[in-house]
C-alpha cells in the first residue's frame, strides 16, 4: 500500500511539501518547501516538520523556487542525509536561492535575537546554517529531463520538463507494488504555454494519482499579447509623467521574461530612452545562469538571442545596469526620473524592493507595476488589495504611485490550460489538487467535473491518502 501526506500547500500557494510512503522506496518527500509572509525568522521557525528528518530516505525537488525548496537546510539541520534528485539547472539555482535566503535569515535572526536580549529573553539558536547550505547542495544528484533514474530497486523517477522556470519539473514516480506497476505524477508548478523563454509543460497520459496545482485554478490570464501591449502603454504614461518606474520581481523567471521584453521593445524602438536598473545581486547571478542555458530554453521566441551573440545581460538592452553592491543600490535614489527599478522580493517581504518604496511610493509621478502572483498576507498583496497606507521599516507611508498589474507574465498555467493538462491523462488517475488558495482549488475541482467528468479532491493539510 502506497500513502501520500500533504504537508504544506494544500490549500495555500507556499510551503510546497508531500510525503510518498510506500514498501519498497520508503519514505520519499517531494518538496520541502518555505511558507510565506512574515519574515525570514518567523518561516523558519512557524513549524516542525510533520515526520522526523532523519528517517526520510530522498528528496525529490520540482524546481527551485524557495516556496518548493526552501526548508531544505533545515531538514539537513535536523539530521536528513539522503539524495535530493533534481534536474541540473535546478541544482545550479538552488546554490544561489538558498545562499541568499541563508543571508535574509543571518540578517532576521540577529535583529530578533538584538530584539530578545532588550527584553532579557534568550536569544534563538538558528535552525540552519551556510553549512547546512553547502550540505544541501552537496546532497543535489543531478537527473536530465526524460532520463529515467532509479529511486530504489522496485522504483524509478524521470523529470518532465514543467515549462515554469529554468529546470523546473514535472515528476513521475513509478514503482512496484505485490506485482503491481503504480505510477504517481507530481505537476510542481506548471508552466503557461506559449511563453517566451520556457518550453510548454510536458503532457503525461499515464498515473494512478496526480498530484497538480491550481495557483490560478479559477481563472484565466490575460493573453499575453494584451500584457505586452499594457506594458508598452504602462511604460509610456510613466515617461509622461516623469516618473520612475518600480518592479517587484521573482529573481527567477520572472525577472529574465521582463528583461526580454524590455529589450525586445528597445530592439523595436518602441521604448523610451529608459535607464533598466536590476537591483538585485540575485536576480543578476540567476540571470547568469539562464543566460548559460539559453540555447536548453525555447529558441523559436528568443531568436534575436539564440542567433547571436547578445544575451539577456550582453547587448540587449541599451542602459541596462547592474547593480551589486549596497552602495550602488542607495545611489539609485538620487535619480529623479526614467529609471525602471526591478527588484526583489517578488512579493516584497523583504529585499532592495522595501528600500525602492520608501523612496518612491509616496509620489504619484511613481508607478509600482507587479507582474507576479501575490499571495495572502503579504505586502504585495496588501498594495494589489488597494492598501492606501502601508508601514515600512516601522514608518507609516502613504501610497500615492500608481499600481499597476500586469496579469499575462504569470509563471503558472491558468485554469484552461491546466483542465487541459489533466485531460491528458487516459488512465483515469485520482486527482489531488494543491497549491493554491481555497477558492481557485475549488473553482478548477467545480470546472474539472463540469467539462470533463473528472473527480478532484482538494485535500486539507496533514491529510493522508492511500493509493
Ligand atoms: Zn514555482
Amino acid at each position: 500500500m502506497a500513502t501520500i501526506s500533504f504537508l504544506g500547500a494544500a490549500q495555500e500557494v507556499t510551503g510546497s511539501c508531500h510525503l510518498l510512503r510506500a514498501s519498497g522506496i520508503g519514505r520519499i518527500l517531494l518538496d520541502c518547501g518555505l511558507p510565506q509572509g512574515g519574515d525570514a525568522v518567523e518561516r523558519q521557525g512557524d513549524e516542525p516538520f510533520a515526520f522526523n528528518p532523519r528517517e526520510i530516505d530522498a528528496v525529490i525537488l520540482s524546481h527551485a523556487h524557495l516556496d518548493h525548496s526552501g526548508c531544505l537546510p533545515r531538514l539537513v539541520h535536523e539530521g536528513f542525509h539522503g539524495p535530493i534528485f533534481c534536474t541540473p539547472a535546478t541544482a545550479e539555482l538552488l546554490g544561489i536561492m538558498l545562499g541568499d535566503a541563508a543571508g535574509l535569515y543571518e540578517r532576521d535572526l540577529e535583529r530578533e535575537n538584538l530584539r530578545r536580549r532588550r527584553r532579557g529573553l534568550e536569544p534563538m539558536p538558528p535552525t540552519y546554517t551556510r553549512a547546512d547550505v553547502e550540505r544541501v547542495l552537496q546532497l543535489c544528484e543531478p537527473h536530465e529531463y526524460e532520463e529515467r533514474f532509479a529511486l530504489s530497486d522496485s522504483a524509478s523517477v524521470t523529470f518532465h520538463d514543467a515549462g515554469h522556470i529554468l529546470g523546473s519539473a514535472i515528476v513521475e514516480v513509478v514503482f512496484n507494488e505485490q506485482g503491481r506497476e503504480k505510477v504517481l505524477v507530481f505537476s510542481g508548478d506548471i508552466g503557461k504555454r506559449d511563453r517566451v523563454l520556457m518550453n510548454d509543460p510536458a503532457l503525461l497520459e499515464r498515473a494512478d494519482l496526480v498530484l497538480m496545482e491550481g495557483t490560478y485554478g479559477n481563472r484565466d490570464h490575460r493573453p499575453l499579447g494584451d500584457t505586452l501591449v499594457q506594458l508598452e502603454g504602462l511604460l509610456k504614461d510613466a515617461w509622461r509623467r516623469g516618473g520612475n518606474v518600480v518592479i517587484p520581481a521573482f529573481a527567477v523567471g520572472r525577472t529574465q521574461e521582463l528583461l526580454f521584453y524590455l529589450g525586445q521593445l528597445a530592439q523595436e524602438n518602441r521604448l523610451d530612452p529608459w535607464q533598466v536598473i536590476l537591483d538585485s545581486p540575485m536576480a543578476i547571478s540567476i540571470t547568469h545562469v539562464y543566460d548559460r542555458w539559453l540555447k536548453s530554453l525555447d529558441c523559436a521566441g528568443i531568436k534575436p538571442l539564440c542567433a547571436g551573440h547578445q544575451t539577456l545581460l550582453r547587448e540587449f538592452i541599451p542602459r541596462l545596469q547592474l547593480c551589486v553592491s549596497t552602495e550602488d543600490s542607495m545611489a539609485i535614489n538620487s535619480i529623479q526620473r526614467g529609471a525602471i527599478i526591478i527588484a526583489g522580493s517578488g512579493m516584497c517581504t523583504g529585499g532592495r524592493i522595501r528600500h525602492h518604496f520608501k523612496q518612491r511610493i509616496w509620489d504619484r509621478r511613481n508607478m509600482v507595476i507587479f507582474v507576479g502572483f501575490q499571495a495572502r498576507g503579504t505586502l504585495g498583496r496588501a498594495l494589489v488589495d488597494g492598501a492606501k497606507r502601508i508601514t515600512l521599516f516601522g514608518d507609516e507611508y502613504i501610497v500615492s504611485a500608481g499600481i499597476e498589474t500586469l496579469g499575462g507574465f504569470s509563471a503558472h498555467a491558468g485554469q484552461t490550460e491546466l483542465v487541459d493538462w489533466i485531460s491528458h491523462f487516459r488512465t483515469g488517475p485520482r486527482v489531488a489538487l494543491v497549491h493554491g488558495e481555497p477558492q481557485a482549488l475549488d473553482g478548477l475541482a467545480d470546472r474539472l467535473w463540469r467539462e470533463k467528468k473528472i473527480r478532484a479532491e482538494v485535500p486539507q493539510k496533514g491529510e493522508s491518502w492511500v493509493f
